[in-house]
């Protein structure tokens, strides 16, 4: 294992086992999600100007105007997404630089990534790389789309707010399968859309503060 991956000081194995300590404080109950965040360095996907401060809860700059998400928000959704159940096949929309894929990839057989803007995809697929993180796919793509042909997935993330839930994605939801996405534009709110064979049910959970999704290839 090399240095920038194992970490040193405020990076190492014993200030994440801090984060994994603060977000059982604020409710994260599910062992396995804990454990995938205890397992993914979140150090290596931001700048090392601000590796220091990877393991604070907080969201932080990735560049091009996008942040790598608050650690309690991925916890949270996956936890959501889980509900207690093994994952097969999930579909992320927003791959940033690519932490949340790699927490998924802990906890779901195949993770399938979209992203918009190409140097974040490309600097994700680096990272991901480096990780071996083998089970996710990366696509440099409109999220908005979905992945028709790779669909149904049985988990669907979103990590940037919608204004209404992309018709699109919600039929490429298994059934039986769940979607997590934050939902609004100035004020959003984490959205939890369950499908079953009569059809899709839809509960409003906390409010949260996303980028916006955007439309088209950048
Ligand atoms: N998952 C990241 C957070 C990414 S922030 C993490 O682990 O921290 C949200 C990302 O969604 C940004 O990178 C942004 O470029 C991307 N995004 C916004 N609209 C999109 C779209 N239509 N398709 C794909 N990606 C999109």
């Amino acid at each position: 294992m090399n240095r920038r991956y194992s970490g040193i000081g405020m990076t190492s194995q014993r200030t994440r086992g801090r984060l994994i300590e603060r977000l059982r404080e604020q409710g994260i109950q599910d062992e396995v999600v804990l454990a995938a965040m205890n397992a993914v360095p979140r150090h290596i996907f931001v700048d090392e100007a601000l590796a220091s401060r990877a393991y604070d809860d907080v969201s932080l700059p990735l560049g091009f105007g996008q942040t790598i998400s608050q650690p309690y928000t991925v916890a949270r959704m996956i936890e959501i997404l889980r509900d207690g159940r093994p994952l097969k096949r999930v579909l992320e929309i927003g791959t940033g630089c690519g932490y949340q894929a790699a927490v998924l990839a802990q906890v779901a057989e195949e993770v399938y990534s979209v992203e918009r803007v190409q140097p974040l995809y490309e600097r994700a697929a680096e990272y991901l790389k480096e990780l071996q993180a083998h089970n996710v796919t990366l696509r440099y793509a409109d999220g908005n789309m979905g992945l028709p042909e790779v669909a149904p997935f049985d988990g669907i993330i979103m990590a940037a707010a919608a204004t209404h839930v992309p018709p699109t994605l919600l039929k490429q939801l298994a059934v039986g399968g769940r979607m997590v996405l934050p939902l609004g534009a100035q004020e959003q709110y984490l959205c939890l859309i369950e499908r079953d064979a009569q059809g899709y049910r839809e509960t409003r959970l906390e409010t949260v503060k996303f980028v916006p999704l955007l439309m088209g290839k950048a």
